[in-house]
């Protein structure tokens, strides 16, 4: 499964640091909830693109010594399956919503925006239970223009780990996603 961890850099910095990053050491496993220390258990590569740029880099996976199972840990500044950064994402899309100026393919981004609509239910949602006094447009573009300058004020890094503790289901996830299916797949 995935574990969220906030390491305060970006992902430039991510990339230069790699293996020598400071990772987190995690005593509770949050698959089985076995009180152990989860054991290193390597590292696995994917990329991350931000903009131009390409980085390679590594992702940390534990081991428990109680179920046996793994757990990645991604950056927040990352989604599963995605290889753009949230951050990024939401730029290419209020880019084009708002000046109508791409710097991705086309297809891409009709993709994110697809995505993103699919979840808009949702995300109002996880705003009202956050306790937002929200007054958003009815539907469409402006409505989810809102919503991402609203994930923009809220930083990153703490909707996505907020979102990450309710739902099943990760931000711009398809419906069926399950999170103990990503470590398989990455
Ligand atoms: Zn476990």
């Amino acid at each position: 499964m995935i574990y969220y961890h906030e390491f305060l850099i970006d992902l430039p910095r991510y990339a230069e640091l790699g293996k020598e990053n400071d990772f987190p050491d995690i005593d509770c496993c949050p698959i089985c909830r076995a009180k152990n220390r989860l054991q290193r258990h390597g590292f696995y590569e994917r990329n991350a693109l931000e903009e131009e740029m390409t980085y390679r880099i590594p992702i940390c996976r534990l081991l428990c010594p109680d179920c046996g199972k793994t757990v990645s840990i991604l950056p927040t500044f990352l989604l599963p399956y995605f290889q753009y950064t949230m951050a990024c994402i939401i730029r290419i899309l209020l880019t084009y919503w708002m000046t109508s100026s791409l710097f991705v393919a086309r297809q891409l981004r009709r993709f994110y925006e697809k995505r993103v609509y699919g979840k808009q239910t949702e995300i109002e949602l996880f705003f009202r239970e956050e306790g937002e006094q929200i007054l958003l447009p009815s539907a469409g573009k402006e409505k989810a223009i809102k919503m991402l300058q609203m994930i923009q004020a809220l930083g990153k890094a703490t909707f996505v780990r907020r979102w990450w503790r309710h739902r099943v289901n990760s931000f711009m996830a398809a419906s069926l996603y399950h999170g103990s299916r990503v470590a398989k797949t990455e």
